[in-house]
């Protein structure tokens, strides 16, 4: 596969086993996995045999590296949007979101994990309800929130940002936590740092969701032609059942389950040659953005049939959760 148009980021095509290591399960660190695929070259997506959970092994050194990019090429991807002339492609997935939050905590301390670029907390500080920050590893991005958002966003991991214990009141990783390679030390940060009464807010794409879209391209021999799990950036492809379980064993308890809309990946790379992050009209990918949104649709039913239990058709899961006592 090449990547035959320019955009942000550090990805390569193809991997080799020097850019690669092999890691233990992260839910419940037992090292006995089966092999479900291999992308780029040298990724592997496997599931552990012991809890189910589905992960990349061997994965990328360095997976954040990805989002270590240049700033410009980043701005080209966004300029109209840190302009306010256009609409970010998330941006109606992010109010839906913010709604979700808002009916569990209307205000208060809030905290966005892996700001990127800042359009998550962007939208949200439209509501004016919340006191925002953010923490993003990558200088180049967290920059630019801080440049054109105006955001509070400080440059760092979240296990180096030495926030004060029990100082918020929402914390959130939307979009974020399928790319920490370490996601129970990253939840135990959280606890200590999420007051008491505060809300996790996480929504990750559904990993029974990419199986079951291995399974088809497999039944249509159209394999080689997709990148499936994007495991050289999300390292972890969560279940319900595994992103409840690993919630519980760091210490939370899950209030609210639901699926999101699914994301309409904006296509213009395809007609101008550089990769923008602004809606792309139903007109240029008809056909995927309607499949996405009866999909979307039949794991609505799928998800009360199987009694609220989020299934393979569902694109993302979303998840609020509280401390446990
Ligand atoms: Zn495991």
């Amino acid at each position: 596969m090449e990547l035959n148009y320019e955009r942000g980021g550090e990805q390569k095509a193809i991997y080799s086993n020097s850019d690669v290591i092999f890691t233990n399960c992260p839910l419940c660190e037992k090292d006995e996995y089966e092999q479900i695929y291999i992308e780029r070259g040298a990724l592997g997506i496997v599931r552990c045999k012991k809890c189910s959970l589905i992960y990349v092994n061997p994965r990328l050194k360095n997976p954040e590296h990805v989002y270590w990019g240049d700033a410009q090429k980043y701005f080209k991807e966004a300029r109209l949007i840190f302009e306010g002339k256009a609409l970010h492609h998330r941006d109606k997935n992010y109010e839906e979101d913010l709604k979700l939050i808002f009916k569990y905590k209307p205000s208060g301390k809030f905290l966005d994990v892996g700001t990127n670029m800042g359009f998550f907390l962007k939208s949200a500080k439209n509501w004016n309800v919340w006191d925002l920050c953010g923490v993003e590893p990558s200088p180049s991005l967290s920059d630019m929130a801080r440049k054109y958002f105006q955001l509070n966003i400080r440059t760092s991991f979240l296990e180096e940002a030495e926030f004060e214990d029990e100082s918020f009141d929402v914390i959130t990783l939307t979009d974020v936590f399928e790319h920490i390679s370490d996601p129970g030390k990253m939840l135990r940060d959280i606890r200590r740092i999420m007051k008491q009464d505060g809300v996790l807010f996480i929504k990750v794409p559904n990993g029974l969701f990419n199986l079951f879209k291995l399974n088809m391209a497999k039944r249509m021999g159209k394999l080689k032609d997709y990148d499936l799990f994007d495991s050289y950036e999300h390292v972890v492809h969560y279940s319900h059942k595994t992103l409840v379980k690993i919630l519980e064993k760091n210490g939370f308890r899950t209030l609210d389950v639901t699926i999101g809309r699914p994301i309409q990946l904006p296509v213009w790379h395809k007609y101008v040659g550089h990769f923008y992050l602004y809606p792309s009209p139903l007109c240029l990918d008809f056909k995927r953005q309607i499949g996405r949104s009866l999909l979307y649709h039949f794991s609505k039913i799928e998800f009360y049939l199987k009694w609220k239990e989020i299934g393979a058709l569902a694109p993302n899961i979303i998840t609020i959760a509280s401390k446990s006592p």
